[in-house]
């Protein structure tokens, strides 16, 4: 035992000491160095975000684009005025959290390796050490974000926004027996601001703001990640009221397997085990609530989604064309931009772009304008920006769809909305985008009249002709060899549909009231059926495709406004088919 603690201090001064190396090379060695003469022109041009004072030589600033250089220090009295008048922010070197960075590793490798002298374990001690110093990252000291910080995505902010009051202000609710929600979950694809809806809803209640991602707890050691989610929400709860933020819950959160778990995912479910026991731990009144964000809804665990947990689900899109603008105008706001630039334009232009991208396409503008040394930010900086950042990950989604695939895009959704108005008009179409969600490209949504139990047949008729309309239309315009593999989950909703009715709903003549399922189990032929599905099928396409011929006009007024404005509200769908 003795030898072994000797050994465990030795490593851990050899550690420390590496730590500390490093960090050293880094602040001192790495930055690049900024003439003062240049620093003043980026000072001007509002390019300077953060200068660190310090009674050093050289000074610490940071680009609006995250660049960190360094310049001359000039020593000058009102030197911290000057840059505060320039709206940058000013850290004074005693302050800094970076100092103490060493010895809070230091102390966080010391802590460890007591840690696991007691635990007489010692092999995975260098990795897990690394994700111990991210426990929680509080996130107090950056500038408070507010909602307004957030373009788009109205309702998800509505929704956000309802919290602001329960977090502080919870005992109003609580005194009318009202359960308060604890979780909300935010799902939608990368980079549409999520994280700054979170924090937002921290900055605009005024309470801290708690962050850990997921994917730090897999494949932690035994116990670790259930301890962290302990720890967690003690400091939350220590900070009084406070909003937890849990990214990408899906790599914590998932669907769990029944029978034999594979090596590692036990430890998942107990660290999910521990976020469900605190998430429940915690009184209604205690104003706390935890947010969670995920890519993918689909693979959570039910359990996540129960009353009391992530109950709140809230979806976040990509941003359709007037977001964009918003978002562009909002990330324009510091960056001086020449006069001749039409965001508007840009916005058009952008389609399929999340927040961040856009984000990061004003700030490849700003970074170009300012290499280029000019004045402004203009139209061809935005321009070269916008290849770089497409090129950056083409590969990786969508935003390198041209516009013939809007097109496309825009007549497959034209035509389900325009078979559903013209069958019935109290068919509610309540919108109409052609911009991806999670659940896939494009999207349409309907609402048939719910106010009954049961569905006619001719209901059913009716809604697989629907889900043919968008087949149909691309037919139609495209011609029979241009279809394009668009109507795929389409196709699977009609066939289901269609042996459902006759397969299980006993409603075609000719096949009677037999039942598939019966007839499969009992390896009874079924062949009727396949053949009586196929007629029908093909009877209700040659009628789908009728109607919309009839209607060529309306079919293509819809998907003309759909590849301009993206996205078609209820209103406006029927203002475009019926004209009222
Ligand atoms: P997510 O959590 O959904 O992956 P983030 O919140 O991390 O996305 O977004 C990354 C960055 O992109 C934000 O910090 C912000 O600069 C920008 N951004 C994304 N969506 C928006 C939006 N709706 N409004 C303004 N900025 C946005
Ligand atoms: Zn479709």
């Amino acid at each position: 035992m003795g030898k072994n603690r000797k050994r465990i201090i030795i490593l851990s001064i050899v550690i420390s000491i590496i730590i500390v190396g490093i960090y050293f090379f880094r602040s001192n060695n790495e930055v690049e160095q900024l003439p003062y003469t240049l620093f003043l022109t980026h000072l001007e041009r509002g390019l300077v975000e953060e200068v660190e004072l310090s009674n050093n030589d050289k000074i610490k600033i940071k680009l609006n684009n995250g660049k960190i250089l360094e310049t001359d220090n000039p020593r000058k009295d009102n030197f911290k005025e000057e840059l505060l008048l320039y709206e940058v922010n000013v850290i004074e070197k005693e302050q800094q959290l970076s100092q103490l960075i060493p010895t809070i590793l230091i102390l966080s490798v010391l802590g460890f390796m007591v840690i696991h002298l007691s635990r007489n374990t010692s092999r995975q001690a260098a990795k897990e050490m690394n994700d111990l110093s991210k426990i929680d990252i509080q996130d107090e000291n950056s500038k408070r974000i507010k909602f307004k910080d957030v373009a788009g995505n109205e309702e998800a902010k509505e929704s956000l926004m309802d919290m602001v009051d329960f977090i502080k202000n919870p005992e109003i609710y609580t005194k009318f027996g009202a359960r308060l929600p604890r979780g909300i979950l935010l799902y939608g694809p990368p980079g549409t601001g999520k994280t700054l809806m979170a924090k937002a809803l921290a900055g605009e209640a005024g309470v801290p703001f708690f962050a850990v991602s997921g994917s730090d707890f897999v494949q932690v050691y035994a116990g670790l990640g259930a301890s962290r989610i302990r720890e967690l929400f003690k400091n939350a709860k220590e900070a009084g009221k406070s909003v937890i933020f849990i990214d990408e819950i899906d790599s914590l959160g998932k669907k769990r397997k029944s029978g034999n778990h594979p090596s590692g995912s036990e430890e998942g479910d107990r660290t999910l085990n521990a976020l469900l026991t605190e998430m429940s731990g915690f009184n209604d009144n205690e104003g706390i609530i935890v947010v969670a964000a995920t890519n993918r809804v689909d693979i959570l665990d039910d359990a996540l989604l129960r009353p009391g947990r992530f109950d709140r689900q809230v979806e976040i899109n990509l941003p359709d064309v007037k977001s964009r603008y918003e978002i562009l105008k909002l990330h324009s706001r510091n960056k001086p931009i020449s006069k001749e630039v039409d965001l508007k334009k840009v916005a058009l232009e952008t389609v399929y772009f999340s927040g961040a991208k856009l984000e990061n396409l004003m700030n490849e503008a700003a970074i170009k304008a300012a290499k280029d040394k000019s004045k402004e930010i203009t139209f061809s900086h935005i321009d070269k920006a916008y290849f770089s950042v497409l090129v950056g990950d083409e590969k990786k989604d969508r935003s390198t769809i041209n516009i013939n695939d809007k097109k496309i895009t825009a007549y497959h959704e034209a035509g389900h909305a325009l078979v559903a108005k013209l069958i019935s008009k109290d068919n509610r179409v309540t919108k109409v985008s052609i911009i991806p969600s999670t659940r896939g490209m494009g999207g349409f949504s309907i609402n048939l009249p719910q106010d009954k139990m049961y569905q006619t047949k001719k209901d059913i008729l009716s809604n697989i002709k629907v889900a043919l309309g968008g087949r149909a239309a691309e037919e139609i315009i495209y011609g029979k060899d241009m279809v394009t593999t668009g109507a795929s989950s389409d196709l699977e909703k009609a066939t289901e549909m269609v042996l459902s009715m006759i397969g299980v709903f006993g409603m075609d003549e000719e096949v009677g009231l037999m039942n598939y399922n019966i007839l499969a189990n009992n390896n009874l032929s079924h062949k009727i059926l396949l053949k009586r599905a196929k007629e029908i099928l093909d009877k209700l396409y040659l009628e789908t495709l009728d109607v919309l011929k009839q209607n060529l006009d309306r079919l293509k007024t819809l998907a003309d406004n759909l590849v301009i404005n993206e996205v078609i509200s209820e209103e406006e769908i029927n203002q475009l088919i019926f004209g009222k």
